[in-house]
């Protein structure tokens, strides 16, 4: 099969703030193998989580690495282009990953979640994200949310680097904001808080109280992610015991190792196709978590509609929607995932059911 790779700029409508920081633009990467007149396409990019991070030109110098391999490999049986992923990092196993379940899909002419036998009819809301800023920023960040669809469900970063003198009045005042729409619409809307790793654990026990009492229904990622698993671990156990809110794990969750030493210490887990490596290691993710008993949450870094698509593939598995890059994106250069009120369907064409909506031109790594 033949490597194709073409950069492109993904650009938000709204910069996003979290604790580590602010995105505005983010470079990503088109991923395309053609074979036997079909071509299979995946996205990956950058990202970084605090205790790692991926650089999008290491990305593209080791899928450059291993095109005179694919060259001379067939797309399927995808269990034998095992070995050659498992060797690459998980962004660049990624865009890999995706091109060639689109190209499965494709050559079987159906989408991925019914080659799962997975129900679409089975999908939830998804959330839509508010960063970090004073409350008068972020409260015109959630009307223009709502300007743009119904966002039942809220998720809140907190964690800033201000500590918790900016979380407190940020979460008081998005928690009034859906009181106050709940007294004016009749409908209630979900609040989540997401860290994103940027309490330690006494300013993680503080927060507890005043989250149960904004009425937030689950806190993501408390506390830094550590490489070292057993520390990680210890920090969900060391919350999980007293905490009201259910426990969901980002940025320490990545594959199926890590899930299974957190499970114990935490309600649900994030998936993201980027930590993932795509979509084979997601989808034991998401159903080995669900045997579980956790909750599943699918999420996304500064990511398109393609990686979001391929992502929506999963959303009959998910309890915690989370895929709302693309709705934040001015520059989306896909097509193919559509809502339904708040709710992403996944796409019912072929493969990951996402096309390229505009021209890239002939730019190549
Ligand atoms: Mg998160």
């Amino acid at each position: 099969m033949q490597l194709r790779l073409q950069r492109f700029q993904l650009t938000k409508a709204v910069p996003l703030a979290i604790s580590r920081g602010t995105t505005a633009t983010a470079e990503h990467l088109l991923v395309s193998l053609e074979h036997d007149g079909l071509t299979g396409i995946g996205e990956t990019g950058g990202f970084e989580t605090g205790h790692r991070h991926y650089d999008i030109d290491a990305v593209a110098a080791e899928l450059e690495a291993v095109a005179p391999q694919l060259a001379a490999l067939a797309p399927e049986p995808l269990q034998a282009l095992e070995p050659l992923l498992a060797a690459l990092s998980p962004p660049a196993r990624c865009g890999l990953d995706l091109a060639l379940h689109d190209w499965w899909g494709k050559r079987l002419n159906q989408p991925l979640h019914r080659l799962w036998g997975l129900d679409p009819g089975a999908c939830v809301a998804t959330s839509v994200t508010l960063g970090l800023g004073t409350p008068e920023a972020v409260l015109a960040r959630l009307e223009r949310w709502w300007l743009q669809l119904p966002a039942t469900r809220i998720k809140l970063k907190l964690g800033s680097p201000a500590g918790i003198a900016h979380d407190l009045p940020l979460l008081e005042g998005v928690a009034t904001a859906l009181e106050q729409r709940r007294q004016q619409t009749g409908s209630a809307c979900e609040l989540q808080v997401d860290a994103n790793g940027g309490w330690d654990l006494a300013t993680a026990r503080a927060m507890l109280e005043p989250l149960e009492r904004a009425g937030v229904v689950l806190l993501e990622q408390p506390l830094a992610p550590l490489l070292d698993p057993e520390a990680d671990s210890a920090g969900f156990a060391a919350l999980h015991g007293e905490s009201p809110l259910p426990l969901v794990a980002d940025e320490s969750c990545w594959r199926l190792a890590d899930l299974l030493r957190l499970a114990p210490h935490v309600d649900g887990i994030n998936i993201k196709l980027l930590k993932s490596g795509g979509l084979s290691e997601a989808l034991l993710l998401a159903q080995t978590a669900r045997r579980l008993g956790l909750g599943v949450m699918v999420g996304c870094y500064s990511d398109g509609a393609l990686l979001n698509g391929a992502a929506a593939q999963l959303l009959p598995l998910v309890t915690w929607p989370d895929l709302d890059s693309h709705l934040n994106l001015v520059d989306d250069p896909f097509t193919g995932l559509t809502l339904e009120g708040d709710v992403l369907i996944p796409p019912a064409g072929p493969g990951l059911g996402i096309n390229l909506g505009i021209s890239m031109g002939q730019a190549s790594c």
